[in-house]
């Protein structure tokens, strides 16, 4: 089975197209090589991004990355996180994350990382040579794939990893609406060391701060505040940004060693679940089928699950029935997911003082840590499938 280019100069030939380069594309990309199929990442940008913010990646999304065999390359690159807190705009703290402890039951820490760091070891893991880059697909046309060179191919089976805008996504089942959250978040990365190891959140009225190590002397911030969606920054983004968030302590210090035009500005999106990812031997992974807002920190997480399902399952049932076991066992998940991180980005958003008070008292009470150990393993004692194809790596036994 092999790509075939339907008209127009055929220059290659390879099983599995998995369209973009992001997290999900990648992770995508190296578990179904690990998986003993041919497959190359098609990617619309010149080269790999290697600018942008900083990411989490939770117990569940290092599980699965151990599986791919780059878990330890992450953490080396990165910076583990061994705590965790929530706090107020008085500084006093509304809930304590156990994070040390969470990766002693599960296995691995989480880890907080930049986003260009990740994508430089899970593309040197898949092969550079598998990621075509400059390659825009258009759309999907007659079971072909079509670019913007104009050129139709045919492939065994395409893997949309194109992000929340998927053209895939869209040639399959139509557009989808976006739907904004209400509020916006600005991103950057400092040099500065907080605390090592930590990951902290300030909640304000409307306002959120959050730090998270990234390793070396680094750490990436994330600043949300309630918005009109569609807002530009004024020409001094640092001195507004600074006045924003001038209700947390750390703001100040940390805005001033940031260069303003790496600072990025997204309104906080995501749409409503799909009752479908696939389509044929077309499927969709990541944000593509399930873009979710980033409340809970899940969103390229869940993309690396999928990633490892997709290739676990082609595996074991191959190419025709395999993307509907994937989905079987993924939506469900992921879809979870997205209304959860809604409901919890709508609580962390809360501007009235009243109700402020009433759900930090209700988070304080959720603090026991046997509390939290139950509630969190469905999301991190995930099961990791095994892939056995290509002399692929088993996945370490979980700590329990
Ligand atoms: C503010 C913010 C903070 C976040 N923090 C976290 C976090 O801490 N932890 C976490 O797990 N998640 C986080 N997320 C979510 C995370 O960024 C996404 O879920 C993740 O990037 C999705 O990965 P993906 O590979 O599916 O899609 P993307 O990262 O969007 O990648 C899609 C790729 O496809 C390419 N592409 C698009 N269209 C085409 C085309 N037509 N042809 C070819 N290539 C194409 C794009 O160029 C891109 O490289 C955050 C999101 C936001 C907005």
């Amino acid at each position: 089975m092999r790509v075939v280019v339907c008209t127009g100069d055929s220059t290659f030939s390879c099983m599995i197209v998995v369209v973009g380069a992001g997290p999900g594309g990648l992770a995508a990309g190296l578990a179904l090589g690990r998986a003993g199929f041919e497959v190359e990442v098609w990617e619309r940008a010149p080269a790999l991004r290697t600018a942008g913010a900083g990411l989490t990646l939770q117990g569940n999304a290092m599980r699965m990355l151990d599986a791919l065999g780059v878990a330890e390359a992450v953490r080396a690159a990165g910076a583990e996180l061994t705590s965790g807190a929530i706090v107020d705009d008085a500084g006093a703290v509304v809930n304590r994350l156990p994070l040390g402890r969470f990766a002693a039951l599960w296995g691995q820490p989480g880890v907080g990382i930049h986003r260009g760091t990740l994508a430089r070891i899970l593309s040197e893991a898949l092969g550079p040579e598998r990621v075509r880059f400059g390659r825009t697909v258009t759309g999907l046309s007659g079971g072909c794939l079509l670019t913007d060179d104009g050129v139709r191919h045919e492939a065994d089976l395409v893997v949309g990893a194109d992000g929340i805008h998927s053209v895939v996504r869209t040639s399959l089942f139509g557009p989808r609406p976006l739907r904004y959250a209400g509020y916006t978040c600005w991103r950057g990365v400092a040099h500065r060391q907080l605390r090592p190891g930590t990951l902290e959140e300030r909640w304000g009225p409307g306002l959120r701060l959050g730090t998270v190590p990234i390793g070396g002397d680094r750490v990436y911030w994330f600043a949300v505040a309630d918005a009109p969606p569609e807002g530009v920054d004024p020409e001094d983004r640092m001195a507004a940004l600074r006045a924003r968030f001038a209700v947390f302590e750390e703001a100040h210090d940390l805005f001033e060693a940031t260069p303003a035009d790496t600072v990025i500005r997204n309104d906080i999106v995501d749409f409503a679940p799909l009752d479908r990812w696939s389509e044929g031997r077309v499927t969709l992974l990541g944000d593509a089928a399930h873009a979710m807002t980033p409340n809970l920190g899940q969103g390229a997480c869940q993309a690396i699950e999928d990633a490892v399902v997709l290739a676990a399952s082609l595996e074991a049932h191959g190419l025709e029935e395999g993307p509907r076991v994937y989905e079987a066992k993924r939506r469900p998940r992921a879809n979870a997911l997205v209304h959860r991180s809604r409901r919890f980005g709508a609580m962390a958003q809360l501007r009235s003082g009243w109700l402020r008070t009433l759900r930090n008292v209700a988070l304080r009470g959720l603090s026991p840590e046997w509390l939290m150990v139950r509630s969190m393993d469905a999301l991190y004692g995930v099961a990791v499938p095994r892939l056995s194809g290509g002399g692929d790596p088993s996945p370490a036994p979980i700590a329990r």
